[in-house]
């Protein structure tokens, strides 16, 4: 069966009545399905006009849950949402980014995702609403792992919600794929950094594609802070800073060459931030 509510309201009751798989764009959900039709109930979320664009409050920029790809590059933005923006960009085609929601890319939770590592870096929380009313959790939360999230089959994810702490910080997001158009990434960095006075107070440095959810280099960003904040940054990077990730061998690369392509794209991220001052 197929339901289209107009409202979050309804639509969360719908969910908490009986249950159902949720549409948004729809560009990973049919995908997913192959040759096969949907089964059970769906409840397509894509006249809940009322969380979707971006908006600003006293503590936290909000996305609401049904914001896409393409409102991301348009709407105007402080700087520390250039590497959100980049990686809008990059996610498959302006075709997709017209459809594709920010949202249906974190419960979709791809390790590939190009949405995380920004977001991550950013120290985004996500808002989960249900009939029951409304809980936020760290987005590094909610990405349980590989394709698992800590979404109960009953909530909406209404909302992302990026403190404004690190508005003024500059940010950068690398992307590297097998070719440069419509490409699954082999692995994919986005950075925060925040300087004063010449020097790193804070660094957000995130990595995708090289682990079962993608995740932050913790030992690199208390390694830079107090570093200047100029050009050649990139060289405090070393190998061992990116211990923690898991890369696998799969028919895009070998987890070597994953490893050394993301030391690279770190090194290059960081310079990027540096150099935008
Ligand atoms: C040709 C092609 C190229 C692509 N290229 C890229 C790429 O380069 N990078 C990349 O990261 N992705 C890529 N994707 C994947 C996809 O476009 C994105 O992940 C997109 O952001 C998904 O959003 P959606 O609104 O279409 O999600 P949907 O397909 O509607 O939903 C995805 C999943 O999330 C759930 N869901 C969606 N919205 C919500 C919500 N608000 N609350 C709770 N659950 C929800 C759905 O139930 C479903 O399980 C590509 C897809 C295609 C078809």
């Amino acid at each position: 069966m197929y339901l289209k509510p107009k409202t979050l309201d309804e639509a969360v009751s719908l969910l908490a009545s009986s249950g159902g798989q949720i549409l948004a764009g729809g560009t990973d959900f049919f995908p997913s399905l192959g040759e096969r039709l949907p089964q059970g109930r769906v409840v397509d979320i894509s006249a809940l006009r009322e969380i979707r664009g971006i908006s600003v409050e006293s503590e936290h920029i909000r996305i609401g849950g049904l914001t896409t790809w393409a409102d991301v590059i348009r709407t105007p933005l402080p700087r520390c949402f250039d590497a959100l923006k980049a990686a809008a960009r990059e996610v498959g085609s302006v075709q997709i980014q017209n459809r594709g929601t920010v949202a249906g890319n974190l419960c979709n939770a791809s390790p590939a995702a190009d949405g995380v590592p920004p977001l991550l870096a950013l120290d985004a929380e996500v808002e989960l609403a249900s009939a029951a009313g409304r809980r936020r959790l760290p987005l590094a939360e909610f990405l349980a792992g590989n394709r698992k999230t800590l979404r109960r089959s009953d909530e909406i994810l209404a909302a992302v919600l990026v403190p404004r702490r690190t508005e003024n910080a500059a940010s950068a997001f690398l992307k590297l794929g097998a070719r440069r158009y419509l490409v699954i990434s082999i692995s994919m960095v986005a950075a925060v950094v925040k300087a004063d006075a010449g020097r790193v107070v804070e660094a957000h440095i995130a990595v995708g594609s090289c682990s079962a959810k993608a995740q932050r280099l913790t030992d690199l960003e208390i390694a830079m802070v107090g570093l200047p904040a100029k050009v050649g940054i990139g060289a405090a990077v070393t190998a061992e800073h990116l211990k923690t990730l898991s890369p696998i061998d799969d028919v895009r690369a070998t987890a070597d060459y994953r490893r050394d392509a993301s030391l690279t794209l770190v090194q290059r991220a960081l310079e990027a931030c540096v150099e935008s001052r």
